[in-house]
């Protein structure tokens, strides 16, 4: 059942307060919930619990009994993997084949994954001689480094949540979650299932609200707050960077990205349409490492357009509930708003819309959802703002290329570093191409294949720092040499 209030999460009771926003479902952007905003009383409150669970049971906690309880807390999730496959479709409207498959089993999964890499990781050890004779040993010891804030955005909500949150835990750490304003529910719902498998108080909390003057930005301003890890906008990234170099706190930013395809004449041609429908038109594109600049080379570029084009008006859009849904709506009226300007700006800058460029035509209710079309476009220079800025939905513009150089020159030739896809069949290609790639992750002949124990981040601005698999130990344990003489 859909709770129709949603509480703030601090110190392991749910705490509602005098000041509520609306929680809307894009299906039909109708008010399905109240949020209860947390205003710098209750922010405090949750950074105090969150510390003085560092000093309490938690902070003395052995890491088999955390990793127990973090084991415990998966099994729970997956419990209740109905509840919180609901509750993320109700705050993203998209379809429960995709939640059931990657935002539910992933976001519990980051808990076991990191569970089992602070179980197995090595430490150095130096053995030295000293002037006098002797000798001393140096190992190194990782430490929580305290309280952790954590700003989370909509688009994968669990997810991305516990990508943060799940390493955090597993080092020691306890948290302070901002869930995105637009997707508050499974944030709070996982405070229960905290709560359930003895997760001890003050460990986990969730303050609801938006960013400037509410609780973003009574959190990451809070001197209290010992490291603050981030998803979402660039921009809004720069605003925690400043935030975050008061007291000199550490940052993890993963941000935004315009990520390119390159799709070389001798690639599987089937496969690289199914991976680059897939990267444009998944989450309704609304996906940080998805594709929206797609660079085709000239033998087979109106074959592709031609395959891109049939696919994406393949698609169904739809409800989350009917299986057949392919694409969901948008997050929000304001994103529609975002995406639909888009649209008219590549007119504007005298594309050729290949397919989409508007807003579908649905039925009862949903006419007031936040649809857009699948939308493919060609012909625009290198210099159009629909190719150099990011846009977050679900379109992509093609273009041809004759040369490696030239395509390398052309897909690097942005702000933003995230992610790339390759395809080709020549091995050797691919390595010297994603070796030149000036992106976080580069993928051969796949998109969004993840193995959790890989560094991910972005580079140029779309992020500062790696999370994942041991990499997530840099940010979140402070690293201690500690040198014995014998
Ligand atoms: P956003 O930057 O608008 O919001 C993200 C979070 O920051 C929200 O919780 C918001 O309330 C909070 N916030 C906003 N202003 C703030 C402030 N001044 N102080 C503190 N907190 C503040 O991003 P979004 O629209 O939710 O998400 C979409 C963006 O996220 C896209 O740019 C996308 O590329 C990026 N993204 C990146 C990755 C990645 O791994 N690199 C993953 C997912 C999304």
């Amino acid at each position: 059942m859909l709770q129709d209030k949603i509480l703030n999460f601090i110190n392991g009771e749910f705490v509602a307060t005098d000041k509520w926003f609306e929680n809307r479902t894009p299906i039909s952007n109708a008010v399905i919930g109240q949020v209860a905003e947390a205003g710098k009383a209750e922010v405090d409150a949750a950074v105090a619990a969150a510390q003085a669970a560092l000093k309490g049971p938690w902070g003395k906690m052995t890491l088999a009994k955390r990793v127990e309880l973090l084991e415990a807390l998966v099994a729970e999730i997956n419990n209740r993997f109905d509840e919180f496959l609901e509750a993320e479709c109700a705050d993203t409207g998209k379809p429960r084949s995709l939640a059931s498959h990657i935002d539910i089993p992933r976001g519990a999964a980051n808990f076991k994954v990191f569970a089992d890499v602070i179980k197995n990781v090595p430490g150095e050890f130096f053995d030295m001689a000293t002037p006098d004779g002797g000798t001393a040993i140096n190992y190194t010891f990782r430490s929580p480094v305290g309280v952790v804030g954590v700003i989370c955005p909509w688009n994968l909500p669990l997810l991305l949540m516990t990508w943060k949150v799940g390493p955090a835990l597993a080092c020691g750490n306890t948290v302070v979650v901002k869930p995105s304003e637009e997707t508050p529910r499974t944030a709070a719902l996982l405070g229960e299932v905290m709560n359930k498998v003895g997760i001890p108080k003050g460990v986990y909390n969730v303050v609801h609200g938006f960013g400037p003057n509410s609780a973003g930005e009574f959190l990451t301003t809070h001197p209290d707050v010992d490291a603050i890890t981030f998803t979402g906008e660039t921009r809004t990234g720069e605003i925690i960077n400043r935030a975050a170099s008061v007291g000199s706190r550490p940052v993890s930013l993963e941000m935004g990205g315009k990520n390119a395809a390159i799709v070389f004449a001798d690639c599987d041609f089937d496969a690289a349409i199914e991976g680059t429908l897939r990267s444009a038109f998944a989450n309704c594109g609304q996906v940080c490492l998805g594709t929206e600049r797609v660079y085709v080379e000239r033998p087979i570029f109106e074959k592709f357009v031609a395959a891109m084009k049939a696919g994406a008006e393949k698609l169904k859009i739809g409800v989350p509930e009917d299986p057949a849904t392919g694409m969901g709506p948008l997050i929000s009226k304001e994103h529609q708003n975002k995406v639909l300007s888009y649209f008219q700006i590549a007119k504007e800058e005298g594309a050729t819309i290949v397919t989409g460029g508007g807003v579908p035509d649905m039925p009862g209710e949903l006419k007031d959802g936040c649809w857009v079309q699948p939308t493919i476009w060609t012909g625009l220079p290198e210099d159009a703002r629909v190719i150099k800025e990011e846009i977050f939905g679900p379109c992509c513009h093609i273009a041809p290329f004759d040369s490696e150089d030239e395509v390398l020159e052309k897909a690097n030739d942005n702000i933003y570093g995230l992610a790339t896809a390759i395809w080709t069949k020549d091995v050797s290609r691919a390595n010297r191409v994603a070796q030149q790639m000036e992106v976080g992750i580069a993928w051969v002949n796949s998109w969004f294949l993840r193995d959790l124990r890989t560094a991910f981040g972005g580079a140029k601005q779309s992020g500062i720092g790696r999370e994942g698999g041991v990499h997530s130990l840099e940010f979140y344990t402070e690293l201690k040499n500690i040198c014995i003489k014998l």
